[in-house]
């Protein structure tokens, strides 16, 4: 079967930007501005102010947002950081290769750390908090906010799957000592290859992680500073990104609409749990849409043979990864979302008739292998 709806579409999603790309690109290689220029900088202003922070640094990945985030706040041995199991291991893998300790608690209903099992995860050693906020829907930050105040912690948001998604009109990535941000090609804001940013309001953190990308020099006075590393945003990539940037309010907008059709047409499917959370605080911003589907994996399959593609996000709990060296005890939603969620096509390329093939295949599925009326009650 040819494949009908792709996960997304890199290739058309080039057509649609092509004139606009190409002189961005080309217009930096005839300056041959390759490392730190300009265009690195006016990337980083508009994007601090798209966020809503002061400071923007452009980084080589959103791994590398995270770890020099956890870094310039001086965290690393014997300290311990909570965040949640339910995310990317690359917010686990900063916090380990940091030298600290993760700390991995559960998320709630809306795949997000769950500000109820927060404050007894805290130790003495605990430094700061990690809330990912999943799939475009910023975490519960007051709480959060209010837990870190009274321990005296820092709040780093991994917001790489949240730009532009709204927690009470302020947006992710501006609430913590910093905002971690990735433009792997296939989020929200993706570049020409891996790339990411912090965002802060604190110049001190800035200016740390400007001199931690650049081998830890001062590039106006060339002092080296610490040990760093070889890690900036890349000066073509960062010209695509801020040509990319002027189009994300429109492709919020998009993803948006998208979930809304997803939602009108899969709503009554009682198998299904979909991911329409309260929107009083939050603004989500549909990074992912990610369904709960009861036997998930051959639903998976059955829409394969369908010609629609998805991803499953994750398939395991990051503690059974026995290499990675995590311990984790009952985090029960994490274990079951595990076996039940599953990620349907959703980029700014997706449109109204690939949603109406989803809906469809996923129809045929329930309807032709019913599952046992137990079961389709707990759902
Ligand atoms: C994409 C992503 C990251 C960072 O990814 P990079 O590939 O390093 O840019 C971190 N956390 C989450 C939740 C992500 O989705």
């Amino acid at each position: 079967m040819i494949c009908r709806v792709p996960f997304v579409d890199p290739k058309s999603h080039y057509r649609r930007l092509k004139a606009e790309i190409d002189s961005a690109i080309l217009d930096c290689l005839s300056r041959g501005d390759l490392i730190d220029r300009e265009d690195l900088r006016a990337f980083e202003e508009h994007f601090a102010a798209f966020v809503g922070t002061r400071h923007a640094v452009g980084v080589n990945s959103g791994y590398h947002a995270l770890q020099f985030s956890l870094q310039a706040a001086s965290i690393g041995a014997g300290d311990e950081v909570i965040t949640v199991a339910h995310t990317f291991v690359a917010t686990v893998s900063a916090i380990v290769n940091a030298g600290a300790r993760p700390v991995l608690i559960d998320v709630s209903d809306d795949f997000n750390l769950d500000p109820r099992a927060l404050e007894e995860a805290i130790t003495r050693r605990t430094r700061a908090i990690i809330p990912v906020s999943l799939n475009g829907r910023v975490c519960d930050m007051q709480p959060i906010l209010q837990i870190a105040a009274r321990h005296n912690l820092v709040v780093i948001e991994d917001a790489a799957q949240a730009l532009g998604a709204e927690y009470l009109g302020q947006r992710a990535g501006s609430f913590g000592l910093a905002g971690c941000f990735s433009f792997y090609p296939f989020k929200i804001l993706g570049g020409i290859g891996d790339g990411g940013v912090v965002t802060t309001n604190d110049a001190g953190v800035a200016q740390a992680i400007r001199r931690m990308r650049y081998n830890g020099e001062d590039r106006s006075t060339g002092e080296f500073h610490f040990h760093g590393e070889t890690s900036l945003l890349d000066n073509v990539n960062a010209a695509v990104l801020d040509v990319k940037l002027k189009h994300v309010e429109e492709w919020i907008g998009h993803r948006r609409k998208i979930a809304g059709l997803y939602r009108e047409k899969l709503a009554g499917i009682p198998q299904l749990r979909l991911p329409h959370f309260d929107e009083s605080q939050q603004k989500d911003v549909f990074q992912n849409y990610v369904i709960r589907a009861q036997d998930r994996d051959a639903l998976q399959r059955h829409l394969q043979s369908c010609g629609v593609e998805t991803l499953v996000h994750w398939r395991k709990p990051l503690w059974r990864h026995s290499a990675l060296g995590l311990t984790s005890t009952g985090l029960h939603k994490t274990e079951a979302l595990c076996c039940e969620v599953l990620s349907l096509p959703m980029s700014a390329e997706t449109t109204e008739q690939h949603v109406a093939i989803v809906a469809d295949s996923i129809q045929s599925f329930y309807s032709s292998s019913p599952v046992p009326l137990a079961r389709a009650a707990a759902g």
